[in-house]
Parts: C-alpha cells; sequence; structure tokens
C-alpha cells in the first residue's frame, strides 16, 4: 500500500510470527498475501486464541445434548459400548491405515502436521495420529476408540484452501475433544449394516448382535447431530465464521463451488433458518441416513454456525466475558 520508492536499496524485511503455530517468518516487500512457511496459514498480526481449559459442555450444541441424553437413556446401552469397545480395540484400524494411507508426520506433509498440531493446541487435545487417503468424495473423519486416527480424503484436499483445511481437521478434532468417537464408530458400523452392498467387515455381527435396533436409531440420530457442536470446534480454532462457511459451500457445491457467490449462499443458509422446523428436519434424518451421506446437510450447518455467532455464545467463549450482562 505504502510508497517506498524512495529507497530502493533499502531491505524492508520484516519478522512475522505466525499467530497460529508460532514459527517465526521473514517476510519481504511485494510477496502479495504471505504465509507462514511451516503451516501455510495466512500471516497476520491478530492473535489467535488458544484455550486453557475449554469443556466440551461450553460448545455441545443442543440438539447433540438432547439427542446423546436419548441415547444414554436406552437401558443396556452403557454395557453394549462397553463391549463394543473390548472387541474392536484399536490395533486393527491403525493397521488399515498403516496399511493403506499416507501417514503425516512432522516430515511427511508437514503443513497437514502443523494445522493438526494448531487445532490439537487451540482445542487442549492429545495429538491422534492424522492420514491422507486416496478418495475421489471430499470427506473427513474420525476413527478408532480409545487412541483415535483421523483420516483425511485427498479430494478434500485438493479441494480447500489451507484456512479450510484447518477448519476440516478442527472439525475432527472436535470429535475427539467431545468424545464423540467411540459412538462415532458405533455409528458408522451401523451405517455399513444398512448397506448391505458395503464389504463384509468382521465387525458387521458383532455390531448385529450387540445393539438393538432402538439403540441403532438412536446411535445414527445423534451421529447427525454430533456434526452441530464440531462445526462449532472448528469456528474456536478458525476464529472466522467465513471460513466455515466457505467450507461448507465447497462440501455442498463441489467442484462447482468456484462459480457460487459465497454471499449469496449465506443469504441461503439465513433464510433456511427463518423456515426451520425440526420436526420436518427429523424426518429427513431417515433418507439422509438411507443416501449415505455422513456430513449432511452444508445449508443447515452453516445456518446453525451463524445462530452461535449472533446468539453472543461464540464471542463469549472467545473473550471469557458474557455478550450481556448475565449471571
Ligand atoms: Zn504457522
Ligand atoms: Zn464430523
Amino acid at each position: 500500500m505504502a510508497d517506498t520508492n524512495d529507497n530502493e536499496n533499502l531491505q524492508t524485511t520484516n519478522f512475522i510470527r505466525c499467530r497460529y503455530c508460532g514459527q517465526r517468518n521473514q517476510t519481504g516487500p511485494g510477496e502479495g498475501q504471505p504465509r507462514c512457511g511451516r503451516c501455510r496459514l495466512p500471516l497476520s498480526d491478530a492473535p489467535h486464541k488458544k484455550f486453557a481449559e475449554l469443556k466440551k459442555e461450553q460448545y455441545i450444541h443442543p440438539a447433540d445434548r438432547k439427542a446423546m441424553a436419548a441415547l444414554r437413556a436406552i437401558p443396556g446401552i452403557d454395557s453394549a459400548l462397553k463391549k463394543f469397545l473390548a472387541v474392536t480395540g484399536e490395533s486393527a484400524i491403525r493397521v488399515i491405515f498403516t496399511a493403506s494411507a499416507v501417514k503425516v508426520t512432522p516430515h511427511q506433509c508437514p503443513d497437514l502436521y502443523a494445522k493438526l498440531q494448531i487445532a490439537c493446541t487451540t482445542l487442549g487435545v492429545d495429538m491422534p495420529e492424522l492420514f491422507v487417503q486416496q478418495n475421489p468424495i471430499a470427506n473427513a473423519f474420525t476413527g478408532g476408540v480409545e487412541r483415535p486416527v483421523i483420516v483425511l480424503y485427498s479430494q478434500l484436499l485438493e479441494r480447500l484452501t489451507d484456512d479450510e483445511v484447518l477448519a476440516v481437521v478442527a472439525h475432527e478434532v472436535g470429535h475427539i475433544h467431545s468424545e464423540h468417537v467411540l459412538y462415532l464408530t458405533a455409528a458408522r458400523l451401523i451405517e455399513y449394516l444398512a448397506k448391505s452392498a458395503v464389504l463384509a467387515s468382521p465387525l458387521i455381527p458383532i455390531v448385529k448382535e450387540l445393539f438393538t435396533l432402538s439403540m441403532r436409531a438412536a446411535l445414527l440420530a445423534w451421529a447427525r447431530r454430533a456434526e452441530l457442536s464440531c462445526d462449532r470446534s472448528a469456528l474456536l480454532v478458525t476464529q472466522d465464521a467465513n471460513v466455515i462457511g466457505r467450507t461448507m459451500m465447497k462440501l455442498a457445491g463441489g467442484t462447482f463451488a468456484s462459480k457460487i457467490d459465497y454471499e449469496q449462499f449465506l443469504a441461503q443458509a439465513r433464510d433456511f433458518q427463518k423456515t426451520y422446523d425440526e420436526k420436518a428436519l427429523d424426518r429427513f434424518w431417515a433418507d439422509v441416513i438411507n443416501s449415505g451421506l455422513s456430513h449432511p446437510f452444508p445449508v443447515w450447518r452453516v445456518s446453525e454456525v451463524l445462530k452461535w455467532v449472533e446468539s453472543g455464545e461464540y464471542k463469549e467463549l472467545m473473550t471469557g466475558e458474557p455478550e450481556s450482562a448475565a449471571a
């Protein structure tokens, strides 16, 4: 912006510490939007909050809480999950990904590793293992039980910017922070059960035996709502609602997203909120489950993120102060 043509030969090198990962970066003049050499996120002087003691209760979406309470109220669910935990074990999942996917380390895809570290230090979660797997679907998931692993599909990385990849990684780390992982793993296997065409896993008969039909229905109903909590985790890490909105737009619009107007997409999300009807939405869940979408309704999810921001709860978490004079 400023004209410095009177001292052409003067070195105007600056150092900026990355607000996300802490790396000290050297920036020269005229490079456009400078990015951190380590995590590749944009450099700026704005602060980035790391939460000292974030509790899941501080951000869990009410629909997640309600569905989880309904699930926990089913007699026998605790012992079914305990048995499930005992028979699944971690090793099988780890072996599958170690054999078939690229493990992210400080030396392999170091910028992804840095993004995982940023999400974990911001929310206060121990680092899980992270894998990248070739898959034409833009998706990510967290699996495992006690030692979770996060898997990002290659298509997601090809389609999203660095900020948006951080949002996805933070969403997955949110599942760990929210203690969703055991339930999510059970829900995913139940989904496989519903799609009989999927390759038979040795776990399928176990799932069939352990979980009654009402347990399965409650697990699936909860799993979709759990996404809403983790979109909030993603916002707590990116600290920019537009990054979440753009990520959802790309998930909704696919490769066509480059032609979609973001402002119009936001207007659509706000419009959706106005006509929102929980009962009608409930009826949709069954179709969503049948269609095999694991992260459904991007427009609805954006509208929920916007609503949370507008409620003042997000700002309260960020500043540590209530928005209004509430007790
Ligand atoms: Zn950085
Ligand atoms: Zn999720």
